[in-house]
C-alpha cells in the first residue's frame, strides 16, 4: 500500500437486478485526502459509502483498506468477502454519518456519544466522558450534554451525530447526505462544523453531497458519478471551473 492509495477499489460492479449501478469501477483515494462524490440520484454513490461499511457487498471486485481486504476477487473471478476478525478491525478504522442522524432517543446527548467507545473500545467512563465533551465543544453543543436528542433542532441532532462518529477516533469518515434533511441555515452550522474537522485533522473523509460550495472549499479531489463509472475526477477548482464532460456541465447546472 502506499499513503496514496489508502482506500482502493478495484474493478468493482454491482447491480440489483437489471439496474447497473457500478460497472467496473477502480478508483483510489490517498490517506489524509478529503473526496466528494457528487453526480445524479441513483448513481451509485451511497452504494460506494455502504460497500466500505460492508453494508452492501459487490458482484465482482476487490476493496481494500490500508492492508485489509474487505472483499478480494481472486483470480478465477470468485469474490471472498473478509472473515469477521478481518472487517472488525477495517470497521473499527471507519465511521458513518447518515442523513437521519440515528441517535439513541432515550440516552441524553453525553451518552449517545460515550455509549460505543466505552462498549466498543473498552474506554473507561471517565476517559470516553471527558473526550466526548471535547468533541461536543467542537461541534459547539458543549452546553447540551443533559439533553434528550427529541429536545434539539436538526442540526444539532447531526452536530451531535458527528461528534458521535469522531469518539469512535476513525481514520476514515464517511459522510452520506447529511445536510439534505436540514434547511439551509442549520445545513450552514453542520458543513462549518466539518469545515473544521477537515482543518484541524487528519482524517480522511469521503462525502456524498449536493452542498457544491462546501465539495469546493473541503474537498481535494471531486468524483463526477454517472452511469455506474466516475467520468471525472479533479481538484474541485478544475471541475468546477472547467469541466471536461457535458454530463458534469448539466449536472452542475442543475445544482448550483
Ligand atoms: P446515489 O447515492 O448516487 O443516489 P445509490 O448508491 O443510493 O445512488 O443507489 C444506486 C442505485 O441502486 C439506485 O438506482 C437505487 O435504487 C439502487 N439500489 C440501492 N440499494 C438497493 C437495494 N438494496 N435494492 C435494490 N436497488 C438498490
Amino acid at each position: 500500500m502506499t499513503s496514496e492509495e489508502f482506500i482502493r477499489f478495484d474493478r468493482i460492479s454491482k447491480r440489483f437486478g437489471a439496474n447497473v449501478v457500478l460497472d467496473d469501477l477502480s478508483f483510489s483515494v490517498g490517506e489524509g485526502r478529503r473526496v466528494t462524490l457528487i453526480g445524479p440520484s441513483g448513481s451509485g454513490k451511497t452504494t460506494i459509502l455502504r460497500m466500505l461499511m460492508t453494508l452492501t457487498r459487490p458482484d465482482s471486485g476487490t476493496i481494500r483498506v490500508a492492508d485489509d481486504y474487505l472483499f478480494h476477487e481472486e483470480r478465477d473471478g470468485e469474490l471472498v468477502p473478509a472473515g469477521d476478525a478481518h472487517v472488525r478491525r477495517v470497521r473499527s478504522r471507519i465511521t458513518m454519518v447518515f442523513q437521519q442522524y440515528n441517535l439513541f432517543p432515550n440516552m441524553k446527548v453525553l451518552r449517545n456519544v460515550t455509549e460505543a467507545p466505552i462498549h466498543v473500545l473498552g474506554r473507561s467512563r471517565e476517559d470516553a466522558a471527558a473526550r466526548a465533551e471535547e468533541l461536543l465543544d467542537l461541534v459547539g453543543l458543549g452546553g447540551k450534554l443533559d439533553s434528550y436528542p427529541s429536545q434539539l433542532s436538526g442540526g444539532q441532532q447531526q452536530r451531535v451525530a458527528i461528534a458521535r462518529a469522531l469518539a469512535m477516533d476513525p481514520d476514515v469518515l464517511l459522510l452520506d447526505e447529511i445536510t439534505s434533511a436540514l434547511d439551509p441555515e442549520l445545513a450552514a452550522g453542520v458543513l462549518d462544523v466539518l469545515r473544521e474537522i477537515a482543518r484541524t485533522s487528519d482524517i480522511t473523509m469521503l462525502c456524498v453531497t449536493h452542498a457544491m460550495k462546501f465539495a469546493r472549499d473541503v474537498s481535494d479531489q471531486v468524483l463526477m458519478f454517472d452511469g455506474g463509472k466516475i467520468i471525472e475526477a479533479k481538484p474541485p477548482a478544475e471541475l468546477f471551473e472547467a469541466p471536461e464532460h457535458e454530463r458534469t456541465r448539466s449536472f452542475l447546472r442543475s445544482v448550483l
